[in-house]
């Protein structure tokens, strides 16, 4: 490492704020290097978090695979007329409730294929249904593009739809959709996709209206490192002005039943140095947000276990009825039993601590 990089570390590690040109600079070192920004980032948890390392009880709710959209990195989407399409009936959201509620999650986390036919009151009914059925369950969900979708025929604000949909039950937004927060990359990999600037708009509307939400990147496609730091300077800039991101989730790219990986443009899945190092320059660079999560659906369970001592305090939630990764060809499980998150979370010598979804612990 050179002195150039030391110093970044020393700066940072005293509590010192991360220019996106050093973020750059670490997200790129390699070698042994490596183990130096993983220490620090470990550091800088340790001193905001401590060892407790937490989870969530969760059950995923996919009201259908359907999408108005075909984004180049999605493997989950379908059309309407394709044999694989679906769409819950009443009956089978009724059975998927039944188990969430016999799994006693604390967490409903409802994300959705853009169906041509949802709007505002396809999604204000479902989250009423949840809530009768489920009251104490945190429900979490209706990503800023679900929005955007729900209001394209109505002159209702972001803030309007987030509201709207506050009153019915929902209690928390998935900052997913943000892909990666960088126009000419998006004009590439989801066009018609939310836009950079209306994802900005939603999730600001959302955290305006007392609705906290995670921040994501989804990294390993077609950007470039600095493209990265950019994403991550936005999601920053956006807490330092409403403080209402929960916690910051890489994803790294799932290639294999995507069109980008299909036609070529992206061969491989990210390596493991990279991932190792998103997760600490995320946890050196977001200072203003207090979590960072290892996802063990992207990473594998023993990669994502590693990344506790690269500066993440949060392995995610068991995800019951995890459907969106396995489409796009992961092959790390739809579930993740609560005493297995435990076991590896031990294991590094962390404290296991079941949380809810904004961080309260249980
Ligand atoms: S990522 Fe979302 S919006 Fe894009 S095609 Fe897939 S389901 Fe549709």
């Amino acid at each position: 490492m050179n002195i150039e990089q030391k110093e970044i570390l020393a700066k940072v590690k005293a509590g010192g704020r991360l220019t996106t040109t050093e973020a750059v600079e670490l997200l790129e070192v390699k070698g042994t290097d490596i183990y130096q920004v993983i220490a620090a980032a470990e550091e800088v948890k340790q001193q905001l978090v401590g060892d407790r390392v937490t989870y969530v009880i969760n059950y995923n709710l996919n009201l259908t695979n359907v999408c108005v959209n075909n984004c180049a990195f999605c493997g989950f989407h379908q059309d309407v007329n394709s044999s694989d399409a679906y769409q819950l009936t009443a009956q089978e959201i009724n059975q998927h409730l039944d188990k969430a509620e016999e799994a006693n999650v604390s967490e409903i986390c409802l994300v959705s294929g853009l169906h041509p036919e949802f709007d505002l009151s396809t999604y204000l009914k479902i989250i009423e249904k949840i809530k009768e059925q489920l009251p104490e369950v945190h429900l979490h969900g209706i990503t800023p593009a679900e929005l955007e979708h729900a209001l394209r025929e109505q002159s209702l604000s972001f803030k309007e739809g987030y509201r709207l949909l506050k009153e019915a039950g929902l209690d928390s937004v998935p900052g997913t959709a943000a892909e990666i927060l960088v126009p000419e990359v998006r004009t590439k990999i989801c066009p018609n996709k939310i836009s950079t600037q209306n994802w900005i708009k939603a999730i600001k509307a959302a955290h305006q209206v007392g609705l906290r939400s995670t921040a994501t990147i989804l990294y390993g496609h077609l950007e470039t490192i600095p493209q990265r730091i950019e994403h991550l300077k936005i999601i920053r800039d956006i807490q330092d002005e409403t403080n209402g991101f929960t916690e910051f989730i890489p994803l790294s790219f799932i290639p294999y039943n995507t069109s980008l990986g299909q036609s070529g443009q992206v061969k491989n899945e990210t390596t493991g140095r990279e991932d190792l190092l998103m997760i600490a320059v995320a946890r050196l660079f977001l200072d203003n947000i207090p979590n960072i999560q290892a996802s063990w659906v992207k990473y594998g369970p023993k990669l994502a276990q590693l990344m506790l001592s690269a500066g993440a305090n949060d392995l995610g939630g068991t995800l019951f009825n995890e459907n969106i990764s396995q489409a796009a060809g992961k092959d790390t499980g739809e579930y993740l039993a609560p005493e297995r998150i435990v076991t590896l979370i031990s294991d590094m010598g962390y404290q296991p601590r079941q949380r809810k979804t904004c961080y309260d612990l249980i």
